[in-house]
């Protein structure tokens, strides 16, 4: 265990809080039932479960139990946000509006759209990382039927302003989609407030088992019509058919309740980390930090470096700590980050950047540890460039 190097990706997944694993266990083994049997005990036990867990989610969003949907995770549930709501409302508009910094699974979906003739426009953001609203009302068109813009980035942690959106959308009378997968439990949320009509969750990313996830489909003011992706027995209401995986929704559940109670002091905490070992990284110049200095997740911190070559600088960190160049769902390509190219960033500048992802497990100590052997990498690559450099 020991040598294994500090955990610090806690943007592609985060380890199940023990909390969450006890509170699992019984739903797989004496609490077997299938939520759906209404004839026996086994069901009830189930289905009793499965009711507080969805309080819990709808609760955490200021939503009601009955708008959320569970789903196998983030991905399902903006495939299911998008391409329900296309299906449901083509006949009202065929135009959708994105962003260029999303994760795959919203742009992925759009381009399918695409194919099915549906326009998209994808807005660009700003050297910061974030929208500009007056951009995103010019692109509003009378057949406009959604928005869908991130919560918080995966890569560079940045935060839109939902509530501006949300209410932008509904002046305009469409449709607002928020992948919220990194950023539920760790920022306050209130889909009233911020004027959200969909919003998609993930358990992985917040201490809660993989697998599971949801969709928070708004019921008045608009009702959101949705049309579903997995036709079957009319699970959560015939939006998503498929028996509910009992022990993954009670993790989750538990996992945004333990997240909601320590908000606060992680916030602080988490960010207090974050601010370490940035203000010692910084020791060393060529060094820029991607996405708005303030306006982002606690936990994230995303850096180029300048005058190293990409992967042998991820090769230099391997040892010591585990991070991701990108985002993981894109590390297996070797193309560069689409989030850091649409910042401006040139490729050579976007391959060598390096995302921390800290969490509720790492310590004052890992953080020095880290930023102490970052240091060293980068000087000792930078001596073999100009070595290089000279002889040439
Ligand atoms: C992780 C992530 C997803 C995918 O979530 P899964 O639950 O793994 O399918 C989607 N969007 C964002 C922003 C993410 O960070």
């Amino acid at each position: 265990m020991s040598s294994r190097p500090i955990y610090l990706d806690c943007h592609a997944t985060t380890p199940v809080d023990e909390r969450v694993l006890a509170a699992m266990l019984p739903y797989f083994t004496e609490n077997f039932g299938n939520p759906s049997s209404i004839g026996h005990v086994y069901g009830w036990k189930a289905e009793a479960a499965v009711k507080v867990a969805r309080e819990i989610l709808a609760d955490a969003i200021n939503a009601t139990p009955e708008e959320i949907v569970f789903t196998s995770g983030a991905t399902e549930a903006n495939n299911l946000a998008i391409k329900g709501v296309a299906e449901a409302y083509f006949q009202k508009g065929q135009h959708i509006i994105t962003v260029a910094t999303e994760h795959s699974a919203v742009l992925d979906p759009c381009d399918y759209l695409k194919t099915l003739g549906f326009e998209i426009t994808v807005l660009p953001v700003q050297k910061d990382g974030l929208i500009d609203l007056t951009q995103l009302e010019k692109a509003f068109r009378p057949e406009t039927i959604l928005v869908s813009v991130m919560a918080a980035n995966n890569e560079i942690g940045v935060l839109q302003p939902l509530a501006e959106i949300g209410s932008r959308c509904r002046d305009a009378g469409i449709l607002f989609h928020t992948d919220a997968a990194q950023a539920i439990g760790k920022i306050p949320f209130d889909v009233q407030g911020m004027k959200i009509d969909l919003m998609s969750l993930t358990a992985h990313k917040v201490y809660g088992p993989k697998g599971i996830g949801a969709l928070y489909v708004r019921r008045r003011n608009p009702r959101v019509q949705l049309s579903p992706q997995q036709h079957g027995g009319g699970h959560e209401r015939g939006m998503r058919s498929g028996t509910l995986y009992t022990p993954q929704i009670v993790g989750f559940g538990k996992a945004v309740e333990i997240a909601l109670q320590e908000q606060a002091t992680e916030t602080q905490r988490i960010s207090q980390l974050r601010q370490r070992l940035w203000e010692n990284i910084q020791q060393i110049e060529g060094i820029y930090l991607n996405g708005h200095p303030t306006q982002r997740l606690p936990g994230n911190l995303n850096i180029s470096i300048e005058g190293v070559d990409g992967s042998a600088l991820l090769l230099g960190l391997q040892p010591i700590m585990a991070v991701s160049s990108g985002s993981a769902c894109t590390s297996a390509k070797t193309s560069p980050s689409h989030v850091l190219t649409a910042l401006g960033h040139s490729e050579q500048l976007a391959y060598a950047s390096v995302r921390l992802g800290i969490g509720r497990f790492n310590t004052d100590e890992e953080i020095d540890q880290v930023a102490e052997h970052a240091i060293a990498t980068i000087q000792s690559l930078r001596k073999q460039t100009s070595l290089v450099n000279i002889r040439s």
